[in-house]
């Protein structure tokens, strides 16, 4: 269904299903590239369109609440176009269809679709009510693009319906890196959870050239192993199924850290750099070692594909950066085709390096992990490209 469309003169008023999931702290929007990037489409269907009305979810909101309305989002738009988009408090109904009527207002952003429990649990009824004042509907929201949720795959039953441009681009590049496979590639993960990502590193490891490891959660790993790990983080209920996939057939290709920046009190923001082997039962691992550094930096500027997803350490914490900021520099500097796997890593590349010196940024953590992975993804080639 990839088939590709041109000459669509008239979408009337769109609605767009957008990744506008960014990360914001007391209200202020602390990395905005995925902003940017939903924007980009704008320039293409400005002319064609009636209305154009942004639409997407923000963090997993239990309720309704302010921690996670998108209106700062519909600010920062404004900002970034130099346009005033309207927000709108509501998902559907009065407000929707007024503003879609008024002459003042071309872009509108509604609130958070997760407000409506509708959206996580598909429901069609929910998409038909979302979908009632619109003509037409564009999916460009690759972030999302791997959960079953009624935007992702029921609000195109009720439009016409297009598969945007940053989609596009998104399943374009992560191709390349997919059938660069023959010439090798090695992944990075980082972050802070292991429960996220086993199934992932399962399914990665017969197709990698090796699976680096950093973050907290090599630590499930060390401890399945047998070591000393103080009291860095831990995921005690899979300390079994790490230590699995390190005696797996492709286990000897997971390379861990081998020694961390340490410290007994995180508020202290003291570090010192320790082998692993030298953990005692205060310690706290909160980045990767020196050491660590030279070893996947090795393996990494040894391959010609490079994915990286998730911080070395707590990156935050400008003293537990280290790991991260050399990590970061080392793949800017390589010539390998290097891939950006969303969130935490795109705020690392843009504290300390210049998103222009890596060969694709995805605007999607987890929904690129799981493409790599070679999933059919639920939103990804669903409706016929937008080509205008
Ligand atoms: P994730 O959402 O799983 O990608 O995790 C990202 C978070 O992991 C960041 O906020 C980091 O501060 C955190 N993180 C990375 N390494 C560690 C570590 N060694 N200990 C605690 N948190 C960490």
């Amino acid at each position: 269904m990839t088939e590709m469309i041109s000459n669509v003169n008239d979408l009337g008023n769109v609605l767009i299903r957008s990744d506008l999931n960014v990360p914001i702290i007391n209200g202020n929007i602390t990395d905005d590239y995925r902003i940017y990037k939903s924007m980009e489409i704008l320039d293409k269907i400005m002319d064609n369109s009636k209305t154009i009305t942004f639409s997407s979810h923000l963090g997993r909101p239990k309720k309704k609440g302010l921690d996670f309305t998108l209106e700062p989002v519909a600010k920062r738009m404004s900002e970034i176009l130099n346009k005033k988009v309207n927000f709108i408090d509501e998902l559907y109904g009065k407000k929707v269809k007024e503003s879609l009527q008024s002459a003042d207002y071309k872009i509108n952003l509604i609130e958070n679709l997760r407000f409506d429990e509708g959206e996580v649990n598909n429901s069609d009824e929910f998409a038909k009510n979302v979908t009632n004042p619109f003509d037409s509907y564009i999916f460009d929201a690759f972030g999302a693009s791997h959960r079953n949720h009624s935007s992702v795959v029921s609000f195109g039953k009720y439009l016409n319906s297009y598969q945007g441009p940053l989609m596009g681009k998104e399943i374009e590049q992560l191709d390349k890196l997919l059938s660069n496979e023959k010439n090798g590639y090695v992944v990075l993960l980082g972050g802070a959870k292991i429960s996220d990502k086993l199934n992932l590193i399962e399914n990665l490891l017969p197709k990698v050239e090796h699976l680096l490891i950093g973050g907290g959660m090599c630590f499930t790993f060390y401890k399945s192993m047998g070591y000393e790990i103080g009291k860095s983080l831990l995921e005690d209920s899979f300390i079994s199924e790490a230590n699995k996939l390190l005696n797996s057939e492709h286990g000897h290709k997971i390379i861990l850290p081998t020694d961390f920046g340490v410290t007994e009190l995180i508020e202290s923001q003291s570090r010192e750099d320790l082998n692993i082997e030298h953990f005692n039962n205060k310690h706290i691992g909160i980045d990767i070692g020196p050491n660590t550094v030279s070893l996947f930096s090795d393996y990494l500027l040894s391959s010609k594909n490079i994915f990286w997803n998730g911080p070395m350490g707590i990156f935050e914490i400008d003293n537990f950066s280290k790991g991260t900021r050399e990590i970061t520099r080392i793949i800017a500097k390589s010539s390998a085709y290097t891939c950006i796997g969303g969130g935490d890593s795109v705020s690392a590349v843009n504290k300390f390096s210049n998103l222009k010196y890596f060969n694709h940024i995805s605007t999607g953590g987890g929904a690129s992990l799981e493409y790599l992975e070679g999933k059919k993804l639920p939103g990804v080639n669903i409706y016929n490209s937008l080509i205008i």
